[in-house]
């Protein structure tokens, strides 16, 4: 990974092998998860709702209560933290550890001043990163990419989010995005309008928020069983799809088509060993992983051989994990 660059609050005291404990924060749309790590373990974590339609900066507070919690009932000191790794999903400076830009929640995110406010807090050096490349790296380090140099991760959810390792570096690029916007490859450049400007994407095609009105575009969707669910999300459908129901079978075969077609591409950009693939959709994976394998077997242009999808170690908690390598490899020089 490229090292970040620190501004003077960042250079902290707290080098040296002093410290040995890490706070972990992974800032999600629905939920805020707080984690206490040592020696690479995940010993306590907390998790909050989150006000994400309020912004970021009035979220802080409480941020703080949870945190000088944890460290209380494990008797931690805060002197022997050695910083706090922050998770975001949204495009992150990795080097300024800075938000860049939002997709409608926290809003006030990049007028937020993160490193400012661990240093004036608690005097810990904050290391920020996009939650899909923060995922990316606990997976890495400790689940289902362990001894892969080359690897993609896709979170398949409400959005989809996506991250690159090639050559044990994380992918960056000139403007801090490379590898993130894998939900964004086209797929169907005549498909449906984006929440992100362009048409067509991986998600406007097949994902949590999409797939409401994808059901109710399908002119059989009257007569459908799934009319009647209260919540249409993907659980639904998978239920619906194994009973038969043709409209949620159709629906689904289009979802797969799309992921399939997202991932090959990133297999044909990115040229990864294996695909991790996580995020709430993939509670249906026993579905959706060899669904997804045969059409990437099939369709996947890797003379080599074949590019195998797995499903994520730690589905929950990834982000945790690498918020804690990060801190540590950017601290220890
Ligand atoms: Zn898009």
């Amino acid at each position: 990974m490229r090292k970040p660059s620190h501004t003077d609050s960042n250079s902290p005291s707290l080098g040296g092998g002093r410290g040995e404990a890490i706070i972990a924060i992974d800032l999600g749309g629905t939920f805020i998860k707080i984690g206490l790590l040592k020696n690479g373990e995940l010993i306590d974590r907390k998790e909050i709702p989150a006000q994400a339609a309020s912004g970021l900066k009035s979220q802080l507070p409480e941020l703080e209560m949870v945190i000088d919690q944890i460290l209380k009932s494990n008797q931690v000191q805060k002197e022997t933290v050695r910083g706090i790794g922050f998770s975001f999903a949204g495009l992150v400076d990795p080097v300024a550890n800075r938000i860049l830009s939002t997709n409608q929640k926290y809003e006030d995110g990049p007028e937020t001043d993160l490193v400012g406010w661990a240093h004036e807090k608690w005097n810990w050096p904050l290391f920020a990163m996009n939650d899909a490349r923060m995922a990316l790296l606990g997976e890495w380090q400790h689940g289902a990419g362990q001894g892969c140099s080359d690897l993609v991760m896709v979170t398949l959810g409400t959005g989809i989010g996506s991250a690159v390792l090639i050559g044990g570096q994380l992918l960056i690029g000139k403007h801090f995005q490379a590898g993130n916007l894998g939900g964004h490859f086209v797929v169907n450049h005549k498909g449906s309008v984006c929440t992100c400007g362009n048409i067509g994407c991986v998600e406007a095609e097949a994902s949590t928020w999409r797939l409401p009105a994808l059901l109710k575009e399908h002119p059989e969707f009257p007569g459908s069983s799934m009319k009647n669910e209260e919540f249409p999300d993907f659980k639904a459908l998978f239920h619906h799809a194994g009973n038969n129901d043709q409209v949620a079978r159709e629906v689904l075969d289009h979802c797969l088509s799309a992921w399939a077609a997202g991932i090959i591409t990133m297999i044909h950009a990115f040229d990864p060993e294996i695909i991790i693939l996580s995020g709430g959709i993939m509670k249906s994976s026993a579905i959706i992983l060899p669904a997804l394998q045969e059409k990437v077997n099939q369709l996947a242009w890797t003379p080599w051989g074949k590019v195998k999808l797995v499903e994520a170690k730690f589905p929950d908690s990834a982000a945790l994990y690498g918020a804690d390598y990060l801190v540590r490899s950017s601290i220890i020089k």
